[in-house]
């Protein structure tokens, strides 16, 4: 183990990736940690539930929340080869088989065995929530109180101070639903993609699909197995109506949804619809951190954050792991976990916290520029090797390694050009063609 300058005591928030390989990190640095995972076995969006929630929308805030928004069929969107981590890469089989795109249960095996290899198991306190995180009278205070409470109902919550904490709490399990035009009066059912597990509930329904990421398509191409009609939905400009196969089409944006049951699109065509399905995404969400206004939320801009990472006032005792997406995930996370393992261990310094502030102001600036909305403003899109690079000579490695980049880079052009992925999957790719 490298020898620290500063071993502090950490708790870390969740034992998803995130939770998991920062707490290893951590531990390299000769930290002290602790993980706070409230349920009762790691893994976090890979331990897949097939309980659904009461509110299909998830807005009753009474609601039994269930994390993950996993369903069935998932098998990942990323080759295995960028689903790894730099020192341990992901060679689950199943069936004594190495599939290019694992299924949800591989990737939670990955985990468990990730976990168990690095003595992570011992660090965990299971079914054990984080209900208030703040840090002890007084700014100039290092001492962050963590309170949770245990399954028994009966129990008191429990307090322990820490010298830092590292939230790894996810983002994937709030939904969150656009207004449509008509919808309060719309005769039909609505359902978020985090409550949709398997087709057959939707047998001989005509359905209508929000949204035009891979979680749109991949629940789409269940769907047309038993749907009577699939349509989906983009608001993208460059959609046009088509028919994608025997019982899916395209669609623009919704334009109205009227009180008999029928959804008008912007493209002219006018469906008789049963159900909506949201897969319109998630809102970040932290209901235990207390900050007294340093960190908010606005529209999904978590902020300010120093490189997505660190809220410059309150640096670096308080930190966020796995906030920005557009990514290969789980490289990110780790090279986060790095960094952060370093900044409190002494071996990396912050700039000042006016100098991470004026970062922070830049970059929204930039975006701004752009035009890129506000809940895109943890997007790594078109910037992503850029900056994991920075993270990793930061926290004193080196570049990415060149044939990670080159998979990344072949394999996103190529799933560019077979979009929309509706009868040709982009999981049929030949990857070692891709390796260098
Ligand atoms: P999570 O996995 O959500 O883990 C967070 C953990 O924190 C959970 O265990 C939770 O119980 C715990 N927790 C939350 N609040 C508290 C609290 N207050 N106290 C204690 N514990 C708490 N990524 C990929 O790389 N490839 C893919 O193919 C891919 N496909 C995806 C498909 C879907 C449908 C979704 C939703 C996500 C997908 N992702 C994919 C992204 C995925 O979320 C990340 O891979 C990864 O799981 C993120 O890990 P995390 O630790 O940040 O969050």
């Amino acid at each position: 183990m490298t020898m620290a300058q500063r071993s502090l005591k950490v708790a870390v928030i969740g034992a998803g990736t995130a939770g998991l390989v920062t707490a290893r990190e951590l531990q390299r640095e000769g930290h002290r940690v602790v993980i706070f995972e409230k349920a009762a076995e790691i893994g976090g969006t890979w331990k897949y539930n097939p309980e659904i929630e009461s509110d299909p929308l998830g807005i009753d805030p009474n609601r039994k929340i269930v994390h993950s928004s996993l369903y069935s069929s998932l098998r990942t969107n990323l080759p295995r080869h960028l689903m790894g981590f730099s020192d341990y890469p992901f060679n689950v089989k199943k069936n004594g088989e190495l599939n290019n795109f694992p299924g949800h249960e591989e990737v939670l095996k990955f985990l468990n065995n990730f976990a168990r290899d690095f003595g992570i198991f011992d660090l965990i306190r299971f079914n054990t929530e984080a209900v208030r995180i703040e840090r002890e009278n007084g700014e100039e205070n290092n001492q962050w109180i963590v309170e949770w409470r245990g399954n028994d109902d009966d129990e008191e919550n429990k307090t322990e101070v820490f010298e830092a904490v590292v939230i790894c709490n996810g983002h994937y399990t709030q939904p969150k639903v656009p207004q449509l035009p008509g919808i309060r009066n719309w005769a039909g059912k609505q359902i978020h993609s985090h409550n949709y597990r398997v087709p057959e509930p939707y047998g001989g329904q005509v359905v209508v699909v929000i949204g035009a990421g891979p979680s749109a398509y991949d629940i789409s191409q269940d769907l047309c197995k038993v749907a009577k009609q699939v349509h989906l939905s983009s608001r993208s400009n460059d959609v046009k109506i088509s028919k994608l196969s025997e019982n899916v089409w395209q669609h623009s944006e919704v334009e109205y949804c009227y009180e008999n049951g029928e959804v008008g699109f912007k493209d002219g065509a006018l469906v008789a619809a049963d159900i909506i399905l949201y897969c319109t995404g998630y809102k970040y969400e932290y209901p235990f951190l207390k900050t007294n206004g340093i960190v908010r939320v606005d529209d999904n801009r978590v902020g300010p954050l120093y490189k997505h990472i660190f809220p410059p006032q309150l640096a670096p005792r308080l930190s966020f792991i796995g906030i920005t997406f557009h990514a290969v995930i789980f490289l990110m996370i780790e090279l986060q976990a790095k960094w952060v393992a370093h900044v409190l261990s002494g071996k990396t310094n912050l700039p000042s916290q006016q100098q991470m502030l004026d970062d922070t102001e830049q970059h929204y600036r930039r975006l701004e520029a752009n035009g890129t909305p506000k809940h895109q403003s943890h997007s790594l899109r078109g910037i992503m090797f850029e900056y994991l690079d920075w993270l990793s000579i930061e926290a004193g490695g080196e570049a990415v390694d060149d044939n990670i980049k080159h998979i990344y880079e072949k394999y996103i052009e190529s799933i560019a050009s077979s979009y929309p992925w509706i009868g040709s999957s982009f999981r049929d790719l030949d990857i070692h063609k891709f390796i260098k």
